[in-house]
């Protein structure tokens, strides 16, 4: 089921060595399982995980060294000989960067997963090695969180369906009701699809309301959808946030920084009966202090977000597909895989939404794989 082409040869990859210390060097093309496929990735996204990932040097779910990177669309270029007949070579697609537990029986999945809380599933298979010419997708990807990609949609939209699948679990999780007010910390990629999510979704039924350092972001939340955009390099003024919203405090708050400061704005914004949702991952051993007064007497529910299910997937593959999220204008980079080095640090610097990586070239030239080794 390998094509003679792909069979025992090798390609240049990112490849994970440790903290700081990525290569690009030449590995075999990942083998497949009976049940997995591979695919040639056309177009991978990087993100700021990917920079923490590259800093820290490790990864729960990398084994160093490894393949690294984890948000990509390709198209199947094999299969194992057990694998879904859905799926054929040719097909366009795009995959999670995970799958939980898919046994067919409920008892035999885990605990969290009979919970229904997938995105917490003890089992969660991970899988990275989006900045290569190609990649494996294991089985159990195929059987929840892989799809075909109509003509119309990119590599490189459908590519940013992993990070909208967890604005998609907050959304699914956060209940925000008519008139509620709404702020989003930060107006990164994140926060900007946070409010083309919620707009869409919500319509004018919602308050909206970004907050950024950086004007050119802010000015980009608005044309996202946003009510009112607040410049807080100075700290959220509680006058200009009662401006912008009509009230004191919001209803919803949502977290999309990753800095304990943006954490403890965020709780300070968080009003009567409202709900803090951490989005950002920040560093182990950071620690945020809470007025717990408030948390008690005002009830403010902290609902933390930071993966995705099955449904969420579905749910962002399906609103890149019908253009509900303009995602394709998040794109601000495009760069060949080669300059993988150069992106993690325009990621760090902030000089781009997010940037895509072309193992094969922006249309598809044959750099990158190396057909000049056969074992
Ligand atoms: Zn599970």
């Amino acid at each position: 089921m390998i094509p003679v082409e792909i069979l025992n040869r090798t390609m240049v990859a990112a490849v994970l060595h440790g903290p700081g210390d990525v290569r690009l060097e030449e590995v075999p093309i990942p083998p497949i399982g009976p049940k997995d496929l591979l695919a040639r990735v056309e177009a991978a996204s990087i993100d700021f995980t990917d920079r923490k990932v590259y800093l820290r040097g490790s990864h729960p779910m990398i084994t160093i060294p490894g393949l690294f990177g984890h948000e990509w669309a390709g198209v199947v270029v094999a299969r194992g000989e057990q694998a879904d007949v859905r799926w054929q070579p040719g097909m366009r697609v795009v995959a999670a960067n995970s799958a939980p537990c898919t046994d067919p029986e409920p008892s035999a999945r885990c605990r969290a997963c009979r919970r229904g809380r997938q995105g917490m599933c003890e089992r969660l298979l991970y899988n990275n090695g989006a900045f290569a010419p190609y990649i494996r997708i294991p089985g159990r990807i195929t059987e929840v969180n892989l799809y075909e990609l109509p003509a119309q949609v990119s590599f490189e939209e459908a590519a940013l369906a992993e990070p909208l699948a967890c604005v998609m679990h907050a959304v699914r999780r956060v209940q925000i009701s008519d008139g509620d007010r709404v702020v989003i910390v930060g107006a990164g990629p994140i926060g900007l699809m946070f409010i083309a999510v919620l707009r869409y979704r919500y319509g004018q039924s919602i308050r909206l309301l970004s907050m950024d350092h950086h004007e050119d972001r802010l000015a980009l939340a608005k044309s996202f959808g946003a009510d009112a955009a607040l410049n807080t390099a100075g700290g959220p003024e509680n006058a200009s946030v009662r401006m912008a919203l009509g009230v004191e405090r919001a209803d919803v708050v949502i977290e999309a920084v990753g800095s304990a400061q943006a954490h403890q704005e965020a709780f300070e914004l968080a009003g009567r009966g409202g709900t803090l949702v951490p989005f950002g991952g920040v560093a182990q051993g950071t620690v945020l202090s809470l007025d717990l007064h408030r948390l008690h007497y005002e009830e403010i529910r902290i609902i933390p977000i930071y993966h995705h299910t099955p449904a969420d997937v579905a749910d962002a593959v399906q609103a890149i597909v019908r253009r509900e999220v303009p995602v394709a204008r998040l794109i601000t980079a495009r760069l060949p895989l080669m300059e993988l080095p150069r992106a993690l640090e325009m990621v760090q610097e902030r000089t781009t939404l997010r940037t895509i990586l072309f193992p094969w070239g922006e249309r598809g030239a044959s750099k990158g794989l190396r057909n000049d080794c056969t074992t």
